[in-house]
């Protein structure tokens, strides 16, 4: 990834003001310290932890909450009962507490039903959920649409619990209520829309959760503060859900989205891992995998997959959105995935920020992606007259500045976009963009008509 510092900017011009305004090497603290304050919250697809959650991010920059209530429809899905869950506990029948749902919100299976009873081990077992090839971990698991309770445990801590009777007690309630979404919206020059978007359905899982919502927050804050050619949306709905009952409410506005990128698992050190759209070709998907191509040795790019994220359902074929995934390391694949060790200590502040820097250079590459054209195309316009050659000497990137003013000037012909004058040069999008940007200031490059 190309890094342009302060000694690199020429005239001004070639750090634009959003590359000035993402580039941020305190970003990756930044977004660890607002994960670290969503993290302890217990979120479920409905209930008063996706309230909290949406009103601490929204301290940041302001978020529109949405409430859809029970029994509404969606396509072929129903809003479900509320969830709120206030504390569960199981005690031996010394009145020891063996699991307490104060000591990690994970304890507790998603949307349990309430319940309060006296049970023997053998049938409280049927119960509890462990990893037996994980023993020291707690499992998260859900039953949003069963009528089930359950206990999520550590296998070495139920391995240890005697036979006996214990006192089990969820003290939750579903009841009628409404499911709650968060939107920022961020107009720009058109109305044509840049859509990110995150789960916020996760309780206490800092990668698989708190990373993507702590870091487009903290984006949507950023562009708040300048002029982008995109209007950009930033999307914090329940996974599945709530993206539906989204999709929903802006059916007639979807032909707006012209790209899309669905967050999750951005502060773990694997990957960088990007997932197309179902489309395949999209700009973001060219942009991603160039963006991560420059970025890393070894990037994934993966061809769509219909199971995953809420791509799933931007990417469902009544809608064949161009949004696709990004993600360090891929969901799944990593041994603390849905598990009590996607902590505080798995996500890093840099490995943030380097997601941070990936998701930067891909917005660049969309807001300044054109198809110029060359004004002097007989023979190579003279540079030097210009105050281009040499321009810029010393640096590392020098000789790739250079070359890019070739590049551009013999591509400029109206049928190649800057992306794809940079995927022929082999050259990062960034430099290729500054290039041109000079050139056009000089007289030498027009917008193709
Ligand atoms: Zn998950």
């Amino acid at each position: 990834m190309t890094a342009l510092s302060t000694s690199h900017r020429l005239d001004g011009g070639l750090d634009g003001d959003l590359r000035a305004c993402l580039a941020d090497p305190g970003i990756g603290e930044a977004i660890y310290g607002l994960a670290s304050a969503i993290y302890p919250i217990c979120r479920s697809i409905t209930g008063p932890g996706v309230r909290e959650t949406l009103n601490v991010l929204g301290r940041h920059v302001p978020i529109e909450v949405r409430e859809v209530p029970s029994g509404t429809a969606v396509f072929d899905w129903t809003i479900p009962p509320e969830w709120t869950i206030r504390g569960a506990h199981i005690r031996d029948a010394a009145g020891k507490t063996v699991v307490d749902f104060a000591d990690n919100n994970l304890h507790v299976l998603g949307y349990s039903r309430p319940v309060r009873a006296f049970l023997p081990l053998a049938e409280l077992r049927r119960h509890i959920i462990t990893l037996p090839g994980q023993p020291d971990l707690i499992p998260y698991r859900t039953a949003y649409y069963d009528e089930r309770w359950g206990f999520c445990m550590a296998h070495r801590d139920f391995e240890a619990m005697a036979d006996g009777t214990y006192e089990v007690v969820i003290d939750s309630s579903l009841e009628a209520g409404s499911l709650s979404y968060g939107e920022v919206v961020l107009p720009g020059e058109t109305a044509e829309e840049f859509l990110f978007s995150a789960h916020i359905c996760h309780p206490s899982l800092a990668d698989d959760n708190c990373s993507g919502l702590a870091l487009l927050t903290l984006l949507a804050e950023r562009l708040s503060k300048i002029k982008t050619r995109y209007t950009y949306r930033f999307l914090f709905a329940p996974g599945t859900i709530g993206a539906l009952a989204w999709l929903a409410a802006n059916e007639d506005r979807l032909g707006r989205i012209r790209h899309g990128l669905v967050v999750s698992c951005v502060g773990d050190g694997g990957g960088p891992t990007y997932k197309k759209s179902r489309r395949g070709d999209a700009l973001i998907d060219r942009a991603m995998a160039h963006v991560l191509r420059h970025a890393a040795a070894a990037p994934a790019i993966l061809d769509f997959f219909p199971y995953g994220y809420d791509e799933r359902q931007f990417c469902s074929p009544g809608f064949n959105l161009p949004v696709g995934l990004f993600q360090r390391g891929q969901f799944g694949k990593f041994p603390e995935y849905h598990t009590s060790a996607d902590n505080l200590d798995f996500i890093r502040p840099e490995h943030l920020g380097a997601s941070w820097a990936m998701i930067a250079e891909a917005i660049d590459v969309i807001e300044r992606d054109y198809r110029p054209l060359n004004l002097q195309p007989k023979g190579e316009p003279q540079l030097g007259r210009r105050g281009l050659f040499g321009l810029v000497g010393g640096d590392k990137d020098g000789p790739a500045r250079s070359m890019a003013f070739l590049w551009v000037l013999n591509l400029a012909d109206g049928a190649h976009s800057l992306l794809d004058i940079a995927e022929r040069a082999g050259l990062p999008f960034s430099i290729v963009a500054d290039a041109a940007r000079l050139l056009g200031e000089r007289g030498l490059l027009a917008d193709a008509p």
